[in-house]
């Protein structure tokens, strides 16, 4: 039978729920899609969200110190980011494994391994491990989420409360992306004060699908702000994330190729809407090093793709990758497609 003192120790814990806990959150792999349903469900349960700083060359450099080389790019600079929060004395990291959001389709194996690669390598990170295994596309699954509860000491009731207003806050988060704006622009508008309005997107004659993974187009260190470059040439630029999840369905039965992997799979979908409904003008593919979906995932675009008479350019980015080289090859394809509209319009 449970003492008084127990009982009296449970209720103070359930009313306290998870304020005071700094849940530290790595500004890497899916931070950038799933940040504001991740720091809407913590400050609602009233933990202090801390996220890692921006990638730079020095957090970079100390997360492929740690890491095995063979691995790639992107879970080397997720390490960093780890190293980064421990710094700042978080109490938890939130490191999700993803497993599947879909039936019959699956997450990368180093995204359903991530927790144990962290553990290996950066032993006292202290994880906050869920596992999103669920079928729901885009929003996330409450029963995946639950078990932050239990580890928080937050009553069940607080805490599907806080994830229905998280739910709602990430459903107005993708609103605004599939609108038009970018995802860093469309945080600002949930957590800055900025209003839609705010953001006068660009309309160019050049239209580009530019096509890689969340980490791949937003991290800068990554991409090298690579959205405001094609900007700056005047381009205009359509990425995945501002594609309506149900589009990105549309051409799925028609195809014969199937893609078993959860993004390499909607980054194909979003290949052929934008080929086939948005007529692009010309597709990038962002790459990291070392990543093995997208080899096969890019040949299979570039393969498909070849007769729709869309250029298809490969962007392979690691450590070593320059920005003036990134610079050179975005302008040299996009003045090969502007001469193509020029060409065509002269006719
Ligand atoms: S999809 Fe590629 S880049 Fe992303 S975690 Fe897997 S191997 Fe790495």
């Amino acid at each position: 039978m449970r003492s008084r003192r127990h009982i009296i120790y449970m209720v103070i814990v359930t009313e306290i729920g998870c304020d005071f806990l700094k849940i530290g959150i790595p500004r890497a792999l899916l931070f950038q899609f799933y940040y504001p349903l991740w720091r809407s469900l913590f400050e609602r349960l009233g933990c202090e969200v801390v996220v890692s700083d921006t990638s730079t060359k020095n957090l970079v450099q100390k997360g492929i110190a740690v890491t095995v080389p063979e691995i790639c790019f992107p879970i080397k600079i997720y390490n960093g980011h780890v190293i980064n929060l421990i710094e700042k004395d978080v109490d938890y990291i939130f490191c999700p494994r993803f497993v599947h959001i879909e039936k019959g389709y699956w997450f990368c194996p180093k995204y359903i391994g991530l927790p144990e690669l962290v553990w290996k390598t950066i032993p006292e990170a202290k994880l906050l491990v869920i596992d999103i295994d669920c079928r729901r596309e885009d929003t996330a699954d409450l029963k995946c989420y639950m078990p932050i509860a239990k580890k928080l000491g937050v009553s069940s009731h607080k805490f599907k409360q806080a994830f229905k207003g998280a739910i709602a806050d990430f459903e107005k988060f993708r609103g605004l992306c599939i609108r038009g704006l970018t995802l860093d622009e469309a945080a600002e508008v949930m957590f800055e004060g900025k209003k839609f309005e705010d953001f006068k997107i660009p309309k160019y004659e050049t239209t580009i699908g530019l096509l890689g993974y969340i980490y791949n187009v937003y991290d800068p260190f990554i991409s090298m702000n690579i959205i405001k470059k094609l900007r700056e040439l005047e381009v205009n630029v359509i990425t995945f994330d501002m594609l309506d999840p149900k589009d990105l369905l549309k051409h799925r039965s028609e195809e014969t190729r199937r893609i078993f992997w959860t993004f390499p799979d909607k980054l194909y979908q979003a290949a052929t809407v934008m080929i086939k409904d948005m007529n692009v003008q010309g597709l990038i593919h962002i790459t990291a090093f070392g990543c093995g979906p997208d080899s096969i995932v890019g040949k299979e675009i570039e393969h498909d793709y070849a007769d729709s008479g869309v250029p298809f350019m490969t962007l392979r980015i690691d450590e070593h990758t320059g920005e003036s080289h990134l610079q050179t090859r975005i302008e040299a394809f996009t003045d090969m497609i502007k001469r193509k509209i020029r060409k065509v319009n002269e006719r």
